[in-house]
C-alpha cells in the first residue's frame, strides 16, 4: 500500500484536480488523504440555496465530506486559513487569508501531515494555480516548500492540459456561453510541458457524484451536470499532471502515479 496526498486550495476542488486519482487509488487498496487549505468562504453560490442563518462555509464542510466519501479518501485534514477570494477582490487583503500568511509556518504544518502519513506522491498545483486564484497559488509555493520539508518522494503538480482545452472549445464553441472560459493564454500549462496523463474514465460516475456533492458549487444550474456522460468523460476523463520531483517521465509519457 501506498499513501497518496492531495493538496487542495476550496472545497470541491479536489474533484475537478483529483476526484479520478483519488478514486483510483482507493480502488487499488491504498491510502488516500485530502489536505485543504481554506473553507472556501468565499465562493459564489446561487441565491436561495442556503437555509436560515447557514454559513457558505459550513455548507461547504458538508459537501466536502460527501464528496470525499464517494472518491475513496480515508482522512480530511482542513488547515483553516481564510479564503482570500478570487483574485482583485477586497479579500485579498485580509492578513489572515491563505495568500498572506507565512509560507514556512503554513509550509511547516503541511509537511507535519506528509511525515505523519509518510506520504509517496503528494499533489500540490501548477505556479499559477490552474488558473491565477491567490489561494490556488498559494497551494503551489506552500505545497512545494512542505514537500522540501518532508522529503517528499513524488510531487506532481495538478494542470489541465491547456492545448487540449483549447481545442475542445473550438469543437464545442457553446461551451464557453455556459461555463465563462478561463483565459486560455494562462490556463493551466502548455501541453509540452505535462508528464503525466491520468485516463480516469472508468470512475467517471464517481467524480460526477462528487460534483453533485458539491451543490452550492456545481448544482443543477451550472452546465457540468447537464452534460450527458460521453460529454462529461470528454471533459473530465482525464487527468494531468506535471511532475516536479521523482525519478522518470518526461513529455507525456507517465500513464499514472507512481502509487
Ligand atoms: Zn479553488
Amino acid at each position: 500500500m501506498s499513501v497518496l496526498v492531495c493538496f487542495h486550495a476550496h472545497p470541491d476542488d479536489e474533484v475537478f484536480g483529483t476526484g479520478g486519482v483519488m478514486r483510483l487509488a482507493a480502488d487499488a487498496g491504498h491510502r488516500v488523504v485530502l489536505v485543504t487549505a481554506t473553507d472556501g468562504a468565499f465562493g459564489e453560490f446561487p441565491d436561495g440555496i442556503l437555509t436560515d442563518g447557514e454559513t457558505l462555509a459550513e455548507r461547504r464542510r458538508t459537501e466536502l465530506d460527501r464528496s470525499a466519501a464517494v472518491l475513496g479518501v480515508d482522512r480530511i485534514v482542513r488547515l483553516h486559513y481564510a479564503d482570500s477570494g478570487m483574485a482583485g477582490t477586497p479579500e485579498n487583503a485580509n492578513p489572515e487569508a491563505f495568500c498572506n500568511v507565512d509560507v514556512d509556518t503554513a509550509a511547516g504544518r503541511l509537511a507535519d501531515v506528509l511525515l505523519e502519513e509518510q506520504a509517496d506522491v503528494v499533489t500540490i498545483y501548477d505556479p499559477n494555480g490552474g488558473y491565477g486564484h491567490p489561494d490556488h497559488i498559494q497551494v503551489h509555493v506552500v505545497g512545494k516548500r512542505a514537500t522540501e520539508i518532508a522529503e517528499t518522494r513524488y510531487v506532481y503538480e495538478t494542470t489541465t492540459n491547456r492545448d487540449h482545452m483549447r481545442r475542445l472549445m473550438e469543437a464545442n464553441p457553446h461551451w464557453g456561453e455556459e461555463a465563462s472560459p478561463p483565459d486560455m493564454e494562462t490556463f493551466g500549462l502548455p501541453e509540452t510541458e505535462i508528464t503525466t496523463v491520468v485516463d480516469v474514465s472508468s470512475v467517471i460516475a464517481a467524480k460526477r457524484a462528487a460534483m453533485e456533492a458539491h451543490e452550492t458549487q456545481v448544482g443543477d444550474f451550472g452546465p457540468f451536470l447537464q452534460m450527458p456522460i460521453e460529454q462529461l468523460t470528454t471533459a473530465f476523463g482525464t487527468e494531468w499532471f506535471r511532475k516536479l520531483r521523482g525519478t522518470g517521465g518526461v513529455g507525456l509519457t507517465e500513464t499514472s502515479l507512481p502509487l
